[in-house]
């Protein structure tokens, strides 16, 4: 490495530090001249591109858009971190073609976003936040236990269909076999996993009353859940997405709640983010909201954050990331 690379971190995790006890920059502050974003709110695209002019690493969120825009504009640009798994915020081929590793964080988050795609699954299937909306309000007191209040659907004997058997579709998968349910799993590359019955993308929309999405956002799966998809679902069946908001198509899905063909849905991801209480999906009171949490434990953020700091470490002194999600450019420097 030379003397003090310097890295643009474009969040200083302030309050994730103080909930882990130590400040988890610390490792990137002892390799590097770090300079950290410390004013209110996210750096804007125009502000993120005046830091990368003179930076050589940089760490980074999913809500950070590293375009080949700002790839280009960053001539010193070694290294990328972010802390996520998925990198559909950041141009890889743009990364590539310049020699760039991109970290990523795989592997720490899996579990704790396959207990929210199921905490998403529970909920919708037992209409959960609807009956808790409904206490809230106080239109229970004065009133009776109702024999037919908020029925919903059971889990055990009924069949999931998990799209994207990757880690966390599996993690998912492992979690329905514990409720006793039949899983049903669609992969492009017809991956083969203990316990899931491998069907083809139409089948498995056909057979599941329960079906949740993990596959990467890539061109392909971009709007892979639209009209055509959703009107294959079986009738009364719910959806899960704690993968990202564009592969689902969102005014199809709203149509879909409107005319009743979805019993529910229950989203983590959204295809802008942040989402607005504008939304369209917020009006329907059997869509289960929640904004992009799916990893939001403390020990797995830490354990994200730890992993994306000795990703750039590992980037700015020319050496294999740990995690690395554009592993050909390791190839062809003969890092690999
Ligand atoms: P991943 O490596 O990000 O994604 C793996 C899955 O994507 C595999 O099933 C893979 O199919 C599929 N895939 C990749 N390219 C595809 C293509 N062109 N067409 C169809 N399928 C394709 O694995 P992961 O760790 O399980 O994460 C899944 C996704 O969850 C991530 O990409 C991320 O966007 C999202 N995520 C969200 C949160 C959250 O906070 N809500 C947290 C973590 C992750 P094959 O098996 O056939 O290769």
């Amino acid at each position: 490495m030379t003397d003090r690379s310097r890295v643009f971190v474009s969040h200083g995790i302030e309050a994730l530090s103080a909930l882990a006890g130590r400040d988890l920059l610390a490792p990137l502050r002892d390799k590097a001249d770090c300079r950290v974003w410390a004013e209110p709110g996210r750096p804007s695209p125009e502000e993120l591109r005046g830091h990368m002019q003179s930076a050589e690493g940089l760490l980074c969120l999913l809500t950070d858009r590293v375009d080949g825009e700002l790839i280009e504009a960053s001539p010193r640009l070694r290294a990328i971190s972010s802390v996520s798994v998925g990198v559909d915020h950041i141009d890889l081929e743009a990364a590539t073609r310049r020699g760039i590793p991109v970290g990523n964080t795989p592997g720490v988050l899996t579990e704790t976003t396959a207990d929210l795609a199921f905490a998403l699954l529970l909920a919708a299937a037992r209409r959960v936040e609807e009956a808790g909306n409904f206490l809230r309000r106080g239109d229970w007191a004065g009133g009776e236990w109702e024999i037919d209040a908020f029925v919903g659907k059971d889990l055990h004997g009924a069949t999931l269909g998990i799209i994207g058997l990757g880690p966390i579709g599996q993690a998912v998968a492992r979690r329905a076999q514990g409720f006793s349910m039949r899983v049903l799993g669609w992969s492009r590359s017809g991956r083969q996993v203990p316990g899931v019955r491998g069907v083809a993308f139409t089948e498995l929309l056909a057979e599941s009353d329960f079906v949740s999405v993990h596959v990467a956002l890539v061109p392909e799966t971009r709007g892979l859940i639209g009209t055509e998809a959703l009107g294959a679902m079986k009738p009364g069946s719910i959806l899960i997405n704690t993968a990202r908001g564009g592969i689902v198509d969102e005014r199809a899905l709203a149509q879909a709640l409107r005319s009743g063909r979805l019993a529910g849905v229950g989203l983590d991801v959204f295809a802008q983010e942040p989402a607005g209480a504008d939304h369209p999906l917020i009006a329907f009171p059997n869509a289960v909201l929640t904004p992009h949490i799916g990893s939001a434990s403390v020990g797995t953020r830490v354990r994200m954050a730890e992993l994306a700091v000795r990703n750039l470490i590992a980037g700015i002194e020319g050496n294999r990331m740990p995690a690395c999600a554009n592993p050909e450019v390791l190839v062809r420097f003969g890092k690999g």
